[in-house]
């Protein structure tokens, strides 16, 4: 099966989050179990783009609108990802250092998929499946159905993998016209509310919608930020598939960004050689157990009750933890979280910023991983820390109730229901207890280093799903 993933991030040649790193080993799987795959993702000005090397497979101009902008495919010459990626460079758009956050994002994300559509248009193969990642592909489904231009891949099926349903890509009418001709009778399929919805297009369109856990599907049904009625109505062609982990990034035992190597057999002193590490550059320490997050700074991750319920935790337990919290995002929290470091220099420090070794050190260093979510998809935290042998404290919701079982019930974490600082406060009072509790603590974290999340299993899910739809051969 030839199968095609679009999307805006991807591991390694770009990163902001879990997107990359899902979209950046599923397809290499996929491709293992015998699939023709290949990632198409802009080409943004990142490390990995000027470090390897690339031959230019086509090009041609994305007419949008009055603009008209020269693009390029670059393909990656060396194989070496396990599939085949391909840069859409338009660099008046994407040669940036940005992944988003631009005015101009509407035009960049559509000319990425108006660019791709047409060089999939000038392929002389048709590929099975388009796999669409998030609201930045969400048009895809809708142009190869209805746009007279891509007529000739009207038999391609989609599929649109929901890894964040928050984030929508709304536009106006007035960017109407910024696509390629179709019959202004199927407008409604690009409507939600008020304005034009990427996401809504997508999961109205494709033929199948996924979610990256079973319990984020049922979630969106009365929580998806004004899309939940949408996602009840297509509850027929949607399936949860909880993301795997790349066994071969994220491997404590062969790891290359940490200090000291180990396995399930040797956990305790690899650990601790890693936290040494970790709390000397971060004047912690070391014989207290170390309670860190990783992570985006927004209240969606639970980012706004960290001040707070780190500054009460460290109150009461002084003496007892530490604190570490890697991250960036809202400038407020990120104020609040430095501020502390006065208060509790010795206990507590943060690194605002995005670091991928650090916190490679960090999920083998800590003993606790902290995540308060709100809104969780999948998350990906929790299954790195359980490989790594860090006990997760998590808020059960989405993802984290599919992965994270209460150590109460004899499971793999610490799991709390409500988004608070008291609920946080009380899962660290109980992971400070379990911290002198050697047995049972080693328990614990055995129980979550013996999980398998790898996409060898999961991947399967995917391919099951692709040919559900292609048998089906739905219009
Ligand atoms: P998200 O909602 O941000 O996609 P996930 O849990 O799915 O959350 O994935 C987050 C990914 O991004 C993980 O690989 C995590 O280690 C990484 N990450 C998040 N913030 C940072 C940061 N500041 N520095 C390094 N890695 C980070």
């Amino acid at each position: 099966m030839e199968i095609f993933h679009i999307s805006a991030e991807c591991y390694p040649m770009v990163k902001v989050g879990g997107l990359a790193d899902v979209v950046g080993a599923l397809p290499k799987y996929q491709a293992a179990a015998g699939n023709l795959v290949r990632v198409v993702v802009p080409c943004y000005d990142t490390k990995f783009k000027k470090e390897n090397n690339f031959e230019c497979v086509h090009w041609g101009n994305v007419k949008l609108g009055n603009f008209d902008f020269p693009f390029s495919v670059l393909k990656e010459t060396s194989n070496k990802l396990g599939y085949e990626l391909y840069l859409i460079e338009i660099k008046e758009l994407f040669d940036r250092p940005n992944v988003y956050g631009y005015e101009d994002d509407i035009e960049r994300f559509f000319s990425f998929q108006i660019a791709t559509l047409d060089w999939l248009l000038a392929r002389k193969t048709i590929p099975d499946v388009i796999n669409c990642h998030d609201h930045h592909t969400g048009l895809v489904p809708f142009l190869l159905k209805y746009a007279y231009k891509y007529e000739s891949l009207k038999s391609v099926r989609t599929v649109i993998t929901i890894h964040n349903g928050l984030y929508q890509g709304w536009f106006g009418f007035d960017k109407l016209h910024y696509l390629p001709e179709f019959d202004l009778i199927h407008v409604g399929f690009l409507e939600w509310g008020s304005s034009l919805n990427s996401l809504a297009v997508g999961v109205k369109c494709a033929h199948a919608v996924t979610t990256v856990s079973p319990s984020y599907l049922n979630e969106i049904n009365y929580s998806a930020n004004g899309l939940e009625s949408l996602f009840n109505s297509v509850q027929s062609k949607s399936k949860g598939i909880l993301n795997g982990i790349d066994i071969e990034v994220w491997d404590p035992s062969k790891d290359k960004m940490i200090v000291q190597n180990y396995s399930i057999d040797s956990f305790e002193v690899g650990k601790q050689m890693n936290k040494e590490n970790l709390c000397e550059q971060f004047e912690l320490d070391p014989g207290k157990p170390l309670f860190s997050f990783i992570g985006r700074l927004f209240e969606e991750k639970g980012g706004d009750l960290l001040p707070q319920a780190s500054a009460l935790a460290l109150s009461e337990n002084f003496e007892n933890i530490n604190i570490l919290i890697l991250g960036s995002g809202n400038s407020l929290i990120e104020e609040q979280l430095m501020q502390l470091r006065n208060d509790y220099k010795g206990n507590y420090n943060v690194f605002i910023g995005y670091n991928e070794e650090l916190a490679h050190l960090i999920y083998a260093g800590s003993d606790y991983i902290l995540m308060p979510s709100r809104v969780e998809p999948c998350g990906l935290n929790q299954m790195y820390a359980l490989r790594y042998g860090t006990i997760p404290i998590v808020r059960r919701t989405g993802g984290l109730r599919d992965t994270v079982v209460d150590f109460g019930d004899n499971g793999n974490g610490i799991c709390h229901d409500q988004a608070s600082v008291g609920d946080i406060c009380y899962s660290i009072n109980r992971a400070v207890k379990l911290y002198d509790d050697k047995i049972n603590l080693n328990k614990v974290i055995k129980t979550g280093m013996s999980i398998d999340h790898s996409w060898e299993r999961v991947c399967q899910e995917y391919i099951e799903i692709y040919n559900l739809i292609i048998e089906k051969n739905e219009v």
